[in-house]
């Protein structure tokens, strides 16, 4: 059996920068992802980024993904894609498969970064063809560069809501409507403005009720709520579209995680159900981290970087970094981190990463 001094699941920015940092400090590292192309979900991401330069601010996400590519490759990281890993067994043994074989292997650390699952909503009529997540309008529009429809209503304001709407009027849709439940715009106003310019109505306080159609998404009904989220009588409204795009919100993919033992906790506007963690995402299983979405659904720029200061915990763990040099890699890492957290939206994330670390010293020392 192969034996790696790490092994990173899950090649999206997290899974990159989590390999580059230990590969680059002479970790043997094996990062391996299910799909055919690593980059997670940055090679859908076709808008520029903004924020410093230490973001890529104004690069595009997927030529984000192919620089941390080449760094990846410099670093000597072995890349595995098409590979799945579905078993964590307690002696460290990894197991994952290809199309053609299944392979064991061992890593003295490993590092998960498996990133998120979409939501969804249950409304009649959500199974008909046409009725599909932002992830997959993002996957068919910006990989596979097919349009899912001609007129689509989108379900959700958030980030990823307004930037799929206008990714979709970029391909020659048409976005009849962006739906929200609750009372104001949840994304950055800057993405909100330009759908807005573009002519995309965003309704507030709006739900979809149900998809219609006779063998795929015909009509959208949609209708308004209160303040508590409850349905206003009579406030129903038919829109005409053939594609129905659901946004709302993702939960991290906290399955191997549990495989491996590790503590599960729950922080709502983390998205859910994840690992329990440090600020240096060890977990509660000794030789075990966490980073990106999986450890609390954040932006692309964050997930790197978490990923990046997993990668220096491990190489340090193994005596590859001086203490000196980890402890100055860790600090410039967190710096940029918290500069990320210090928005509207980062604070409150803050705030709940702040709960989690809380929660997991507590574990660590007895009280939970
Ligand atoms: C649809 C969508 C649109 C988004 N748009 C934006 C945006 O415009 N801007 C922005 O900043 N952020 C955006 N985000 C959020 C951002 O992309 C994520 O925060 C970031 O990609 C998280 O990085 P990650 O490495 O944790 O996860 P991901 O990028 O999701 O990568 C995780 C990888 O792990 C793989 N994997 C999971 N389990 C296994 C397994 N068992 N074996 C092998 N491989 C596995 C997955 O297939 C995936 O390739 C979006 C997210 C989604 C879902």
């Amino acid at each position: 059996m192969k034996t790696y001094d790490v092994i990173v699941v899950g090649a999206g920015p997290a899974g990159l920068g989590a390999a580059i940092e230990s590969g680059k400090a002479g970790a043997s590292v094996l990062l391996a992802d299910e799909n055919d192309q690593p980059g997670g979900q940055l090679f859908k991401q076709i808008h520029k980024f903004f924020g410093s330069h230490d973001h890529y601010a104004g690069t595009r996400g997927f030529q984000i993904g192919q620089q941390l590519l080449e760094e990846a490759a410099r670093a000597h990281v072995e890349i595995r894609l098409s590979t799945r890993v579905w078993g964590i067994f307690e002696d460290g043994t990894v197991s994952a498969c290809t199309e053609d074989e299944s392979f064991r292997c061992r890593g003295t650390w490993l590092i998960l970064a498996t990133g998120a699952t979409e939501n969804s909503l249950v409304f009649p009529g959500n199974t008909l063809p046409g009725v599909i997540t932002a992830g997959a309008a993002q996957t068919m529009v910006n990989l596979r560069h097919v349009r899912p429809g001609s007129r689509a209503v989108v379900v959700g304001s958030g980030n990823v809501g307004l930037i799929v709407s206008y990714q979709l009027l970029q391909a020659g849709m048409d976005v009849a409507a962006i739906l929200e439940a609750a009372p104001q715009v949840t994304g950055y106003a800057v993405h909100a403005g330009k759908v807005r310019r573009a002519g995309v109505p965003v309704l507030c306080s709006h739900t979809v009720l149900e998809a219609r159609g006779e063998r795929e998404l015909e009509e959208v009904v949609v209708a308004q709520v209160d303040g508590q989220f409850r349905l206003i009588p009579g406030t129903e409204e038919v829109i005409q579209a053939d594609t129905l795009c659901i946004s709302v919100g993702l939960t991290p993919r906290w399955e191997l995680a549990a495989l491996c033992g590790c503590k599960m906790d729950f922080c709502g506007p983390l998205g859910g159900r994840l690992p329990l963690h440090s600020e240096t995402l060890e977990t509660t299983c000794p030789h075990v981290l966490v980073a990106g979405d999986l450890s609390g659904i954040e932006e692309a720029s964050t997930a790197l970087d978490e990923g990046r200061l997993a990668g220096v915990h491990a190489a340090a763990a193994l005596g590859l970094l001086s203490t000196a040099e980890s402890a100055e890699r860790e600090r410039e890492i967190q710096s940029r981190i918290a500069a990320l957290r210090q928005g509207a939206f980062g604070r409150k994330r803050q705030t709940s990463k702040e709960q989690i670390w809380s929660r997991y010293h507590q574990h660590q020392g007895g009280g939970l």
